[in-house]
């Protein structure tokens, strides 16, 4: 069963209303002052009762909160159409607002070995209306918990899923956050796999919005990178680089690089051999930041990279003129870190 957007139901419902009726009700959804349809006063009464009847308010349902003990991470588990459980995060940037981060799918078909939602396979991709509600969700959250900060300032589309594998629904939802919320694309960030007619698509859709893109590059050598992230096919390399070059002729600017996420995993893609090989490939592509995230640990077989191995790998790609930074691990002690989501119920709250 696929979910009936609310869009399709509205104008199943009421199929003579003027086409500006849904854009306004879409704008009431992203009003956190109504908490439902029958609030919505500017709306007439007859289709507010309607909404309120046959209508929910917000696609994700609350199944379970958790905090991490530092207080600057809260992970959701929502339940979604058909009963499939999603996991987003909402997490307390460096300026001290909140980052959310949205999961596009209910598991991923990618398959990466680091990640535990790689291990869950692929069960179904999100609505649109479905990424949006995380963020609304969150929102209502923030207005129910009037003593945290109430800012979102970022949205990070690092949840569960692969993104461009949903290419349709992530760009209308993307479309929608910059129509209806306060955040421009600068503060919006996509990270794919790297699913490249996907990302060919996007150099020539005149309707995908640029927000930011990460790109999980984790190796710059070729075979590392296919024991690690199967999708990886033969040239892979080679056609990035070439994408990257279009990419950034066409969209790149001061305020608009490319972002390559590499996970760091002990003896896998740390070596000086790994480093070498990221600058160099960095370096010829150009506008390009680097991101390390030490790896969370899900239980298979990898093991972060050492502290020490960590700052020497750094220190090369500086060394060699390449912008990095290293990923705060957040949330760790409720499994709310990068590539720890799943769908996992879990019984106790926090
Ligand atoms: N499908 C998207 C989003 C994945 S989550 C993508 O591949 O980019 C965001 C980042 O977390 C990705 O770079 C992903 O590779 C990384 N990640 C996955 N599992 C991880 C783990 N166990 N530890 C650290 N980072 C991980």
């Amino acid at each position: 069963m696929n979910y009936q957007s609310r869009q399709a139901r509205f104008e199943e419902l009421f199929p003579n209303q003027p086409k500006f009726r849904f854009q306004q009700l879409e704008k009431n959804l992203f009003n956190y002052d109504f908490e439902d349809y029958l609030q919505m006063s500017n709306i007439p009464a007859e289709m507010r009762q309607t909404l309120q009847d046959d209508f929910e308010f917000i696609s994700v349902k609350e199944n379970l909160i958790q905090n991490s003990r530092s207080k600057d991470t809260y992970k959701a588990t929502l339940e979604v159409e058909g009963g499939k459980l999603i996991e987003t995060v909402l997490m307390q940037n460096k300026r001290g607002q909140w980052t959310v981060c949205v999961s596009s799918q209910v598991g991923c078909a990618m398959a990466c070995e680091f990640c535990a939602t790689g291990k869950m396979g692929l069960i179904k991709s999100l609505h649109c209306d479905e990424i949006i509600d995380q963020y609304r969700f969150w929102k209502y959250f923030l207005k129910k918990n009037p003593d945290l900060e109430q800012r979102i300032s970022n949205i990070v589309f690092m949840g569960m899923g692969e993104p461009l594998a949903n290419y349709e629904n992530v760009k209308q939802t993307l479309n929608k956050l910059l129509k209806y919320t306060d955040l421009g694309p600068t503060k919006i960030t996509v990270s794919t796999v790297g699913v490249i007619p996907a990302l060919i698509k996007i150099l020539n859709d005149p309707e995908w919005p640029h927000v930011r893109l990460a790109l999980s590059l984790h190796s710059a050598d070729q075979p590392s990178r296919k024991d690690i992230v199967p999708t990886t096919f033969n040239d892979f390399l080679d056609k990035i680089e070439e994408w990257a070059h279009e990419y950034l002729v066409k969209f790149g600017n001061k305020k608009h690089h490319l972002t390559f996420e590499y996970v760091m995993l002990r003896g896998v893609n740390d070596t000086p051999m790994h480093s070498k090989k990221l600058a160099d490939f960095v370096m010829k592509i150009g506008n390009v930041k680097v991101n390390l995230i030490p790896y969370n640990y899900i239980g298979t077989q990898f093991e972060c990279s050492t502290g020490e191995d960590i700052e020497k790998f750094m220190n090369k790609l500086k060394g060699s003129g390449v912008n990095v930074t290293r990923r705060k691990n957040m949330g760790t002690d409720i499994d709310a870190a990068c590539g720890q989501l799943s769908n996992k119920q879990s019984k106790t709250k926090i």
